[in-house]
């Protein structure tokens, strides 16, 4: 895929219930625009992998947390947030995925933003229905050391259960497993989902449908950021 041409700096959250595809539009989105892609959930994972001994309790209950698909408490998110705040300023814009979840994290996040004196230029929030969010979840699997994401059905590697990028061995990851996934949606429905109101109210969301193949749903990405920004500068 192409890059686009990166004229300006892009600052977009991206919205969206587990398993909707947030994560592989993420990438797609940031090697496009030259983004920091900032993954909330990228990061519990890669704290579940270090040796519990290394973590304070506070991230010891979030790696809990996570692994029940609850969420991790508000201070513990935002404390790795601001931990990466360099991210919020860096030169080609970033994008939020899985970040922020509740009203408290985006309240946080706004005073993050006019701290620094910048503000977003959209929240994408992909839409898509249970039964295919489920099944997208459970046919997922992601290269646990380059974090490349592929799907049984809708995006397989060349090998099966093999990365195309760095040839590791592809996996579930824990919390994809399926007594986990209701509790993430449940999770999704009472705390995130108000955000979409949250953001529609400060004119800055973007509905996507989120049915078809990756490249559908990234091309549908840009052909909205595109109108959206042509519109705003018209
Ligand atoms: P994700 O990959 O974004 O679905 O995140 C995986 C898990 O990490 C979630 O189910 C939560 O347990 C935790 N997590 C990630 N981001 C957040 C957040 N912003 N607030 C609370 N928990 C989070």
């Amino acid at each position: 895929m192409q890059p686009l041409p990166t004229a300006q700096t892009r600052r977009f959250i991206l919205l969206g219930a587990p398993g909707v595809g947030k994560g592989t539009q993420a990438s797609l989105l940031s090697s496009s625009y030259g983004a920091c892609h900032l993954s909330t959930g990228d990061l519990f994972r890669a704290m579940q992998k270090r040796d519990g001994s290394a973590l304070s309790g506070a991230l010891k209950e979030a790696v809990t947390q996570m692994r029940a698909g609850a969420l991790v408490s508000d201070e513990v998110v935002l404390q790795l947030v601001v931990d990466r705040a360099e991210c919020l300023v860096c030169r080609g814009g970033f994008l939020l995925d899985g970040f922020p979840r509740t009203v408290s994290q985006a309240a946080a996040l706004d005073v993050l933003l006019a701290q620094r004196g910048i503000s977003l230029d959209a929240v994408v929030s992909y839409n898509l229905d249970e039964t295919e969010l489920i099944a997208r979840v459970s046919g997922r699997r992601t290269c646990p050391v380059c974090h490349a994401i592929f799907h049984a059905t809708i995006h397989p590697p060349r090998e099966a259960d093999v990365c195309d990028s760095c040839g590791s061995r592809l996996m579930q990851r824990a919390d994809d497993a399926p007594e986990t996934v209701h509790r993430r949606h449940q999770a999704y429905l009472e705390n995130t989902a108000c955000l979409r109101d949250y953001y529609a109210a400060q004119n800055l969301l973007v509905d996507i449908d989120a049915r078809g193949s990756p490249e559908d749903v990234f091309t549908r990405t840009v052909i909205a950021l595109n109108e959206r920004q042509a519109e705003s500068a018209g």
